[in-house]
């Protein structure tokens, strides 16, 4: 009998993973299957990154690198932040990690033990909640609502901090809603911090850059009071159509930095070195492909928005920020995991049910449009034709 830890019990999953294993079953039968399921760019990495990385390995960079990440990218994730915000982020601080996910990861394990809570975004990025189970933590949703377009509240949060509270997660542009947290609600969350100043915080920004209708990106960093307890979670993966590469960063503050530095260590010792040489290239490179990404995106955006309100009992929101939209399908009668599932087995088009995003996702679906126009429109004719023939009572 082997003994597993129970930790292991407590560790969940992203079911983006599982819908996506699922389609692609469906299209190997041979399914015609319209994947709005996963939350990844349906571009390709830009070539000069490509070609970067490819020279990285023909020079030889073949060996381990510093455990934190080669010193010129590190130097070039502080100057991108600098030359996005205007704030000033010493490379000694920056930490390069294999994915976005990694931050999180070290940064709950950091926090996280029985007896100790730590507030996440709910509906969010489910990994908040299953790291923080697996450590023994107890896991404090933060109700992210849709009658506040998708914004977290200031108040609700701060209301939710006790004395065991060690960690609050926040997350704008938010995954799964699109939503974006308006920069008064983040100066009030701030000045509310004060009151607890053995919180720490750590902001994941990895939508930093995929904002639409004039919409600002406003990062913690820019807030001099919380930098000292402040972890900044970016990364590669959805800014430069980069998930497969597993390219992230964090910038630590620096009493944590030690110990980010030792988790790298003890698990992966350094990010893939020719990786990094596509990461930097991408950063330091020519920025138009983003740009026209973005812009991309935000022509769907707005097909999908529109597309989804036309559907019978379904309204949606418009996402201001990330790939993704989150529509209200609580008065079609159907629960939302129900219908994500028979959307997909029955009308071949993949899409995720609220409530793998937590118990606030309850009456919602998420819908990725990093597919093209084309899939979009044809998604929502079918989601539309099945939800014709399928109302519920
Ligand atoms: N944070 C959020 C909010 C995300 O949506 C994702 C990916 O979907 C990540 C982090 C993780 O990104 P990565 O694929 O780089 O690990």
């Amino acid at each position: 009998m082997l003994h597993i830890t129970d930790a292991f019990s407590r560790i969940g999953e992203e079911n983006a993973f599982s819908v996506l294993a699922r389609a692609t079953e469906l299209q190997r039968q041979g399914k015609d299957i319209i994947n709005l399921g996963i939350g990844q760019p349906d571009f390709r990495t830009p070539e000069n990154i490509v070609e970067a990385a490819i020279k990285a390995l023909r020079d030889g960079h073949h060996g381990y690198t510093p455990a934190t990440g080669i010193l010129p990218l590190r130097e070039a994730v502080a100057a991108d932040l600098h030359k996005r915000f205007g704030v000033d982020v010493s490379p000694d601080l920056v930490m390069i990690v294999p994915g976005g996910k990694v931050t999180m990861f070290m940064a709950i394990l950091m926090f996280g033990e029985p007896g100790a809570e730590i507030l996440y975004p709910d509906p969010g990025f489910p990994i908040y909640r299953s790291m923080i189970e697996f450590t023994g933590a107890k896991a404090v949703p933060v109700p992210i609502r849709e009658e506040n377009g998708f914004a977290f509240s200031a108040d609700e949060t701060l209301a939710l901090i006790t004395p065991k509270t060690r960690l609050l997660i926040i997350n704008s542009p938010a995954n799964p809603t699109g939503g974006v947290t308006p920069k008064a609600e983040i100066d009030k969350l701030v000045k509310g911090l004060e009151r607890f100043p053995d919180v720490a915080i750590m902001s994941d920004e990895i939508y930093a850059q995929m904002t639409y209708d004039g919409e600002q990106h406003q990062t913690l960093l820019a807030y001099p009071e919380i930098r000292h307890r402040l972890i900044l979670l970016d990364g590669w993966s959805k800014t430069y159509a980069m998930t497969g590469w597993r390219m992230g960063y964090s910038v630590w503050p620096k009493p944590l930095y030690d110990a980010a530095r030792k988790l790298a260590v003890n698990s992966f010792s350094c990010v893939n070195a020719s990786a990094q040489y596509g990461g930097l290239e991408a950063l330091t490179g020519p920025q138009d492909a983003v740009h026209a990404m973005v812009q991309e995106f935000d022509r769907r955006r707005k097909v999908v928005v529109e597309g989804l309100n036309k559907l019978p009992n379904v309204s949606a929101a418009t996402p201001k920020g990330a790939f993704y939209a989150f529509p209200n399908i609580s008065k079609t009668g159907w629960r939302a995991k129900p219908l994500a599932s028979a959307l997909l087995e029955e009308a071949g088009v993949a899409t995720i049910g609220g409530p793998d995003f937590g118990v606030h996702g309850e009456g919602f679906i998420r819908l990725s449009y990093a597919n093209s126009t084309e899939n979009i429109l044809r998604a929502l004719e079918r989601i539309e034709k099945f939800l014709n023939e399928h109302a519920q009572k």
